[in-house]
C-alpha cells in the first residue's frame, strides 16, 4: 500500500486544520496548561507523520531522520500523558518528564551505533512508545475526584495506539523477517488515522466539558464564603429528592436554618467589611462542623441552610448543637476585633410520608421565626404542638 499524492495532501491537509481548529480551543483558554502539553503533543504527531512518509519504502532512513521522527513521536505520546495529569491537576515531575523524552533516543542511537538489525530496533521502538500510550490511559481510568464523559473516546485512543504498537512489536519480535516498512506501518498508520481523530475531538471535548463544569461549579458557589449558593443549593434538593423518591436508605432529612443574631449591629459597630470577615468565619466554623455528606449552604445574607440526609429531627438537634457551640465556642477575630457571635437555629425534618424538602425549609424558616422570637441564640423547632417555652437549647449567656 502506498499512499498516492492525492492521499497524502489530503491526509496533510485534514491534520492542519485538525490544528488550526485545536489552536483557536488552546487560544481561547490560554490559562489551561493541559492544553498547551496537548498542542504540543498533536503538532509532534502531525510532523512526525509528515516526515514519517518521506523514509524510503525499504531499507533504513538515515539515522538523523530516524531519530527526528521517533522524537516526535515520543514527544506526542509523552505530551499526551503529562497533558492528562494536568488535566486532572496531578503533579508533573519535570525530570521524569525529561527522562522519559530522552531515555528512548538515548537507546536508539546506541542500538543504532552498535548496529542492531534494524527489526530489532524496531521492536524497540513500538514497546518503548507503547509505555507512554499505556500510562495516558491509566490516567484517565484511574479514580478521580469528579467524573467525566468526554475522557473514554480519549481513553479509548489510546488503547488503540497502545494495542497496535504493542502488536506491532509481537510481530517484529515473532516475525523479524516483516518484508517492508509498509508491512509494519500500514496497520498502524489506519489506527492513526483513526485514533488522532479521537484524540484532537476527545481534547477539544474534555476541554469544554471541564469548562461547562467549571462554569456550573462558579454559578453554584457562592463567592464570599465558597458555600452552595441558592442554585447550587437547588440542585443538592434535586438530587437528594431524588434519592428519597428512589426510596434508596434512609429517606429522612434533616433541615436547619441558622442566622446570626444581630449581625446589623456588627456592620453598624465594626463596618460592612469586618461584618463580610464575621460571615465568611461563620461558614467556615459551619463547614467544619457538619459531614461530608451534608449540604452547606448560603441561603441569604447571613442566613445558612444545612440540609442533614440519613437524619431525623433527634440527630438534626445534636447537629444544631454542634453548630451553634462552633460559632459561640470562641469570638470571631477580624480586623484586630474579637467578636462574640450568636446563632438562631429553626430545625425541621422532611420524613418519608411525603414532606419535600422544601415544605420542611418553610418549616425551619418558622422555626427560626420562633427562635428569634423568643430572645435568640437558641435552637427550636417547629412542632405546631410546641410552645414558646418548649425552645430546645436555651441561650446560656
Ligand atoms: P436578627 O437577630 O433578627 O437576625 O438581626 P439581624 O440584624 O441579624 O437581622 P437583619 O436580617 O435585620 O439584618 C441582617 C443584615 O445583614 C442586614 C444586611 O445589611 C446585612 N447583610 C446582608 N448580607 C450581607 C453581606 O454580605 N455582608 C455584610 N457585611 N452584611 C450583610
Ligand atoms: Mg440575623
Ligand atoms: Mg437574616
Amino acid at each position: 500500500m502506498h499512499m498516492t499524492d492525492d492521499a497524502l495532501l489530503t491526509a496533510t491537509l485534514s491534520r492542519v486544520a485538525f490544528l488550526l481548529v485545536f489552536l483557536t480551543v488552546v487560544l481561547s483558554q490560554p490559562r489551561e496548561r493541559f492544553l498547551w502539553h496537548w498542542l504540543a503533543a498533536l503538532i509532534g504527531s502531525s510532523l512526525g507523520a509528515a516526515l514519517m512518509t518521506q523514509f524510503p519504502d525499504s531499507g533504513e532512513p538515515g539515522l538523523a531522520l530516524s531519530l527526528i521522527t521517533y522524537f516526535l513521536f515520543i514527544l506526542s505520546l509523552v505530551c499526551s500523558w503529562s497533558g492528562i495529569r494536568l488535566f486532572y491537576r496531578r503533579r508533573i515531575d519535570p525530570r521524569l518528564l525529561g527522562a522519559m523524552l530522552t531515555l528512548p533516543l538515548l537507546l536508539f542511537a546506541v542500538l543504532d551505533l552498535c548496529q542492531v538489525a534494524l527489526n530489532y530496533r524496531r521492536l524497540v521502538i513500538a514497546l518503548v512508545c507503547t509505555l507512554p500510550a499505556c500510562l495516558t490511559v491509566f490516567e484517565i481510568v484511574r479514580p478521580a475526584s469528579e467524573r467525566l464523559f468526554s475522557p473514554i473516546v480519549v481513553a479509548l485512543a489510546f488503547t488503540a495506539y497502545a494495542v497496535a504498537l504493542a502488536g506491532t512489536g509481537v510481530a517484529l519480535a515473532l516475525d523479524l523477517t516483516l518484508p517492508t516498512l509498509e508491512a509494519v506501518n500500514y496497520p498502524s498508520f489506519a489506527v492513526d488515522r483513526v485514533a488522532s481523530i479521537l484524540v484532537y475531538f476527545g481534547y477539544i471535548a474534555m476541554a469544554g466539558e471541564r469548562a461547562n463544569r467549571a462554569l456550573r461549579q462558579q454559578a453554584e458557589t457562592d463567592q464570599l464564603t465558597g458555600l452552595a449558593n441558592r442554585h447550587g443549593a437547588q440542585r443538592a434538593l434535586n438530587r437528594l429528592e431524588a434519592a428519597r423518591r428512589a426510596g434508596a436508605g434512609n429517606p429522612r432529612t434533616g433541615v436547619l436554618l441558622a442566622d446570626i443574631d444581630h449581625f446589623k449591629r456588627i456592620n453598624d459597630t465594626y463596618g460592612h467589611e469586618v461584618g463580610d470577615s464575621v460571615i465568611v468565619a461563620v461558614a467556615a466554623r459551619l463547614r467544619g462542623a457538619v459531614r461530608d455528606g451534608d449540604v452547606a449552604v448560603r441561603w441569604g445574607g447571613e442566613e445558612f441552610l444545612v440540609l442533614l440526609p440519613a437524619t431525623d429531627a433527634t440527630a438534626a438537634q445534636v447537629i444544631a448543637e454542634r453548630l451553634r457551640d462552633a460559632v459561640i465556642r470562641t469570638p470571631i477575630n477580624a480586623a484586630d476585633h474579637d467578636i462574640p457571635a450568636t446563632l438562631s437555629i429553626g430545625i425541621a425534618e422532611a420524613t418519608s410520608e411525603g414532606e419535600t424538602l422544601s415544605a420542611a425549609i418553610v418549616s425551619a424558616d418558622r422555626a427560626l421565626y420562633r427562635a428569634k422570637r423568643q430572645g435568640r441564640d437558641r435552637i427550636c423547632t417547629d412542632a405546631a404542638e410546641q410552645s414558646d417555652s418548649d425552645t430546645l437549647i436555651r441561650s446560656t449567656s
